[in-house]
C-alpha cells in the first residue's frame, strides 16, 4: 500500500466518524511531508531514522508509513476500516450506487477544513462524477463567507482544476455557492456572479426562530429567484452533536414545497448526522408536492463526503424514487436542469 494513500484514507475515515479536526490533521500533515520525497528517498529515510525525527511525523504516522512500506495495510487503518464499515441495506446500497455526485460541499475558502484539491481527491475516491463546491456567501461572516471578489478568485481556481489532471475526464468540479437567504428573501450575492455558477444552493442560517409567516415569505423569496437550484437544509434543525440541538424552523411547508415543485427547485436531503434535515414527515410532504430532491453531504472536510450513505438511507425510508433525485442524474442532465434559469 502507498504510504500517502494509507495516511489520506486514515484521515478520511476518521472524519467520516467525526473525529476531532486536530487528530485528523496529523495524518494529512504527515502525508504532505512525505509527498515531497520519491519512494526511494522515503524508504531510505524510514530505515535510517531520519523520518522519525522529521517535524510533522509522529509515532502513529511513522508506524503507518512503516507498515505501508512493508506492503501491508497498516493495522491502525485496518481497524478503522473495520470500525467504520457500514453494511447498507440492499435498497440503500442500490440507491447509493446510483448517486453520481454531491451538490453541497465546503473548502477552507469558507469554513471547510481543507483545500479544494483535497475535496476533489476524496470525491473521486468515492467514485463521484461531479462535486459542487459551495462555499458560504458574504453575510455569513462567522463561516468566512466569500465576498464577490473572493468568489471570483475561487471560480478561477475551479476552472484551473477542471483544466488540469487533478479532475480528469470522468470528474467535474462544479462552480457553486451556498448562498444565504437574507431576511427579505433575496440571495446574498451579486446576481451577475450567481449567473456564472453551475449550482446555487440557497439556505437560511439566521433568525431561525422567526414566526411561520415571516419564515415562509423569506423562503418563498429565494425559491422564486430563478437562480436558486437547491433549497438547503430547509428547517435548520440540529438533532445531535457538538453544537447541541435546535428545533426545526416553522414555515408553511405546503406553500414552500409547492413553490419548489413549480420552480423546479430541489429540496435538499442534508446527510449530515447532526442535521438529518428535512425531518421524515417533511420529506414525505415534499414528495407528495412533486418536488425534486438533492441528496447532499454538506461536507466541511473530505471524509464528510461519505455522509451520503445516511442521506440515501433516509430517501429510501421515505420512498423517494431515484428518478426524482437530481444527484442520480448524469452530468449533462444535471447541467441542463440547473441551466433552466
Ligand atoms: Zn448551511
Ligand atoms: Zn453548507
Amino acid at each position: 500500500m502507498e504510504p500517502i494513500d494509507a495516511l489520506n484514507e486514515t484521515a478520511f475515515l476518521l472524519e467520516r466518524e467525526l473525529a476531532p479536526g486536530f487528530k485528523v490533521k496529523a495524518f494529512r500533515r504527515a502525508a504532505a511531508v512525505i509527498a515531497a520525497w520519491s519512494p526511494e528517498e522515503l524508504a531510505a529515510r524510514a530505515s535510517d531514522g531520519r523520518l522519525k525525527a522529521t517535524k510533522g511525523i509522529g509515532s502513529r504516522t511513522f508506524e503507518i508509513i512503516g507498515e505501508a512500506l512493508e506492503g501491508r495495510v497498516p493495522a491502525y487503518l485496518a481497524d478503522l476500516r473495520e470500525r467504520t464499515a457500514e453494511t447498507l441495506a440492499p435498497a440503500v446500497a442500490e440507491l447509493r450506487a446510483q448517486l453520481r455526485g454531491d451538490l453541497h460541499a465546503h473548502s477552507e475558502w469558507s469554513d471547510g477544513t481543507t483545500d479544494i484539491p483535497s475535496m476533489v481527491a476524496a470525491a473521486r475516491f468515492l467514485g463521484h462524477r461531479y462535486l459542487a463546491l459551495t462555499d458560504h456567501s458574504p453575510s455569513l461572516t462567522v463561516a468566512n463567507g466569500l465576498s464577490p471578489e473572493r468568489l471570483e478568485e475561487e471560480l478561477d481556481v475551479v476552472a484551473e482544476l477542471n483544466a488540469s489532471a487533478a479532475t480528469g475526464p470522468d470528474f467535474t468540479l462544479l462552480a457553486g455557492i451556498e448562498v444565504d437567504i437574507l431576511d427579505d428573501g433575496s440571495l446574498d450575492q451579486e446576481n451577475a456572479l450567481l449567473d456564472r455558477l453551475d449550482v446555487v444552493v440557497a439556505s437560511v442560517h439566521s433568525k431561525l426562530r422567526a414566526d411561520s409567516a415571516t419564515m415562509t415569505k423569506r423562503m418563498l423569496g429565494a425559491i422564486d429567484d430563478s437562480r436558486t437550484d437547491v433549497l438547503g437544509h430547509c428547517t435548520g434543525r440540529l438533532v445531535q452533536g457538538s453544537r447541541g440541538t435546535r428545533p426545526p424552523s416553522e414555515f408553511d411547508a405546503d406553500a414552500v414545497f409547492a413553490a419548489c415543485a413549480a420552480a423546479g427547485v430541489a429540496v435538499e436531503i442534508n446527510s449530515r448526522p447532526e442535521r438529518q434535515d428535512p425531518p421524515d414527515e417533511l420529506i414525505q410532504r415534499a414528495l407528495e408536492a412533486g418536488c425534486l430532491f438533492s441528496i447532499d453531504s454538506d461536507a466541511h472536510a473530505p471524509g464528510h463526503l461519505g455522509f451520503l450513505d445516511l442521506g440515501a438511507a433516509r430517501a429510501v425510508a421515505a420512498g423517494v424514487p431515484a428518478e426524482r433525485i437530481v444527484t442520480t442524474w448524469e452530468l449533462p442532465r444535471l447541467l441542463a436542469w440547473t441551466g433552466r434559469r
